[in-house]
């Protein structure tokens, strides 16, 4: 049996830091429209596992833009003579300029993690997966109460 001892830090160089000290890397453990979530694993000698985790919040603007460009993908392939579907909720990292659609990101963003996720169990995979349904998570006339 291993164990896994989880902490917090409050900045992200004392993760930094962290992780250089143990020879492991940061990665990102979760992101959402609001936050990012990065991560750093080592295992000790005795086969215990220390998680340090770092929860970065995005700016009220930055946030505010963030959310209005979260979509819902609904994705779905053949599996074993059935149809197996898939939903994921996509903020697609969107640079300055308006060269690709969001949507279109966000779909792509979406069957990639599905392909990470399920290939082994259901053959999910970028070329098999098909779009279903493509929309916006949050409606634009919620805007003003974002933080409710
Ligand atoms: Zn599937």
């Amino acid at each position: 049996m291993s164990t896994l001892k989880t902490w917090s830090v409050r900045d992200r160089r004392e993760l930094e830091a962290w992780a250089r000290y143990h020879g492991t890397a940061v990665t990102i453990a979760e992101e959402s429209w609001d936050a990012v979530t990065y991560r750093a694993e080592a295992v000790c000698e005795d086969g215990t596992r220390y998680r340090c985790l770092y929860r970065e919040e995005f700016p009220p603007p930055i946030a505010l833009k963030r959310r209005a460009n979260t979509y819902t993908v609904a994705l779905f392939h053949r599996s074993a003579g059935m149809f197996c579907y898939h939903v994921r909720e996509v903020t697609p990292r969107l640079s300055g300029s308006n060269l690709v659609d969001p949507a279109r990101l966000a779909e792509l963003v979406a069957a990639a993690r599905v392909q990470r996720k399920r290939r082994e169990v259901c053959g999910a995979t970028v070329e098999n997966l098909a779009t279903y349904t493509v929309g916006r998570t949050y409606a634009a006339h919620r805007l003003s109460d974002w933080r409710t």
